[in-house]
């Protein structure tokens, strides 16, 4: 493909908001023509879920700052992503080359949902067509997908001969902010982002939230430096404990690829050479970050129906009152509302209590897992949809190296060994307390009023009895292909 040398490189930023570490930012750089950041707002982009589709919002506020410090423009634009760079194409070429058409390159970071794989295919046949360069490049993963594999040559289906495979291979390194990313001489116009209003789903939601948000590059840095300088520590022994802060947080920026993993797993590995008691555990954390997306490459359909198909015929329930309740958090099983609360009011939850509150959803309620699914969807900042379809599917026990069917979680048992001495409970649930905590009573001024909800309400009496819900659940269960 011909390259001219004034024309531009148009960056199509998605997922992958930062600049260090962001190999098609640095081969931007190192061909030394002027680059054009733009973000779409796409069809895509507008079915987020409310909380993620808001702090996107957020993410894209704080990146186009960040460019600026550089003297570049995030150029924003709202359609169908390839009539936009289409326009894009036709619009800067007119500047450099009068005439001779687009003599530049268009550049973005691989996606490894099923819908991004075949816009982007789509894209960048077009686009090609057209006479543009078009690449792209790696940054969200460790590995990409098709790298790693089992001596046969297929994909994992397992995670811990996964986790071994990449234990076994270094990612490549790092690699810095570039120094100087010139822009053109004219900037194609640009939308603004507040009359996108990406948080108008949100509602009241969104000013309670937004004091729970770490947003941008730096804020991410941040967060990873003071996880290594002492959470790291005892992340081994104390992660599984809602109430300690004592996971990284970084799901959040991992997300919007305002860190990149590859960041991430170099400070792990450091930090485990260096003798961190927690180092390995956490990065086999990550790990399973990874499995997910190789999972979702390899096997599309995981966020859309069980991944075993011997659970096709399971009779889940639909959407019903007692799901309402879960969502609400009104089910008066307090763990299990403490937590739906602590992901309405902060768009994170713990992952045990996701784990917990899957497992009451998908067990004690017999509800479907999608629907659990689709709520985490549209509540989480952290929202992936990879980590989140093998999450419940993985609750469930309808997922890849799936918890055993009769695996129920007990959240009052889970409660006492987890939370001892109530202070998660406490923290999300108001009506439990005489003199309830800011961030318990703040649930309240997040919910839709429309939910009739008062901390001064009487606490609900569980919606279902444990022992009962267990029962029914097994036997639902160990019936399912008789
Ligand atoms: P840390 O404990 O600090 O771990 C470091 C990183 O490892 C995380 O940031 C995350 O990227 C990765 N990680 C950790 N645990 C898991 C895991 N179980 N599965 C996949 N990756 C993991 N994670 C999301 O990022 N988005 C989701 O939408 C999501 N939905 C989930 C739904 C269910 C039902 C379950 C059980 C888990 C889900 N998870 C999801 C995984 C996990 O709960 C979160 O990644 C974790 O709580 C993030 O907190 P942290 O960043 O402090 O994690």
């Amino acid at each position: 493909m011909e390259m001219c040398v004034s024309s531009p490189v148009i960056l199509w930023f998605r997922r992958d908001l930062r600049l260090i570490d962001q190999p098609m930012v640095s081969a931007a750089a190192a061909l030394g023509r002027p680059v054009i950041p733009v973000f779409i707002l796409d069809p895509q982009t507008e079915a987020l879920g409310a909380a993620a589709k808001w702090r996107l919002g957020l993410a894209v506020q704080a990146f186009a700052g960040h460019l600026a410090t550089l003297g570049l423009r995030l150029v924003l634009r709202r359609g169908e992503a390839l009539q936009v760079l289409q326009d894009l194409m036709t619009e800067t070429s007119a500047g450099a080359e009068k005439g001779a058409g687009f003599k530049g390159a268009v550049f973005w970071s691989r996606a490894y949902d099923p819908a991004s794989k075949s816009r982007d295919t789509a894209v960048k046949a077009r686009l090609r067509a057209m006479g543009a360069h078009v690449q792209s490049f790696p940054g969200f993963l460790l590995h990409e997908p098709w790298t790693v594999q089992t001596g046969t040559g297929g994909f994992y289906r397992v995670y811990t001969p996964f986790w071994k495979a990449v234990a076994a291979r270094d990612p490549a390194a790092c690699l810095p902010a570039p120094i100087a990313l010139p822009g053109p001489a004219d900037w194609p116009a640009s939308e603004r982002l507040s009359d996108w209003n990406m948080g108008s789903a949100m509602q009241r939601g969104a000013a309670v939230c937004e004091a729970h948000q770490h947003v941008g590059e730096a804020a991410a840095l941040a967060r990873l430096d003071r996880f290594l300088g002492s959470g790291i520590q005892r992340y081994h022994s104390q992660r599984d404990f809602p109430a300690e802060p004592a996971t990284s947080g970084l799901s959040e920026n991992l997300t919007y690829g305002e860190i990149s993993p590859r960041q991430i797993w170099a400070a792990g590995r450091r930090a485990m050479l260096e003798g961190a008691a927690g180092a390995e555990h956490f990065l086999k954390e990550l790990v399973w970050r990874e499995f997910a997306w190789h999972l979702m490459h390899h096997t599309p359909q995981i966020a859309e129906q069980n991944w075993r198909p011997d659970w096709q015929s399971f009779g889940w329930r639909g959407d019903n009152p007692q799901a309402m309740a879960w969502r609400r958090g009104m089910t008066g099983e307090p763990f299990v509302d403490a937590a739906m609360r602590e992901m309405y009011v902060t768009g994170k939850m713990h992952n045990r209590a996701r784990m917990i509150v899957a497992s009451y959803l998908t067990k004690h309620l017999l509800t479907h897992w999608k629907l659990g699914m689709a709520w985490f969807a549209d509540c989480l900042t952290d929202w992936d949809p990879a980590a989140n379809a093998m999450g419940w599917q993985w609750v469930a026990g309808t997922g890849p190296d799936a918890s055993p069917f009769f695996r129920v979680f007990n959240p009052a048992g889970q409660a006492e060994k987890f939370d001892g001495d109530a202070r998660y409970r406490k923290a999300w649930i108001a009506e439990l307390s005489r003199q309830p905590c800011a961030s318990a009573l703040s649930y309240f001024d997040a919910v839709p009023i429309g939910w009739g909800l008062s901390p001064q309400n009487r606490y609900p009496m569980p919606i279902v009895d444990l022992a009962e819900g267990r029962a029914r659940a097994l036997k639902a269960y160990r019936e399912r292909n008789t």
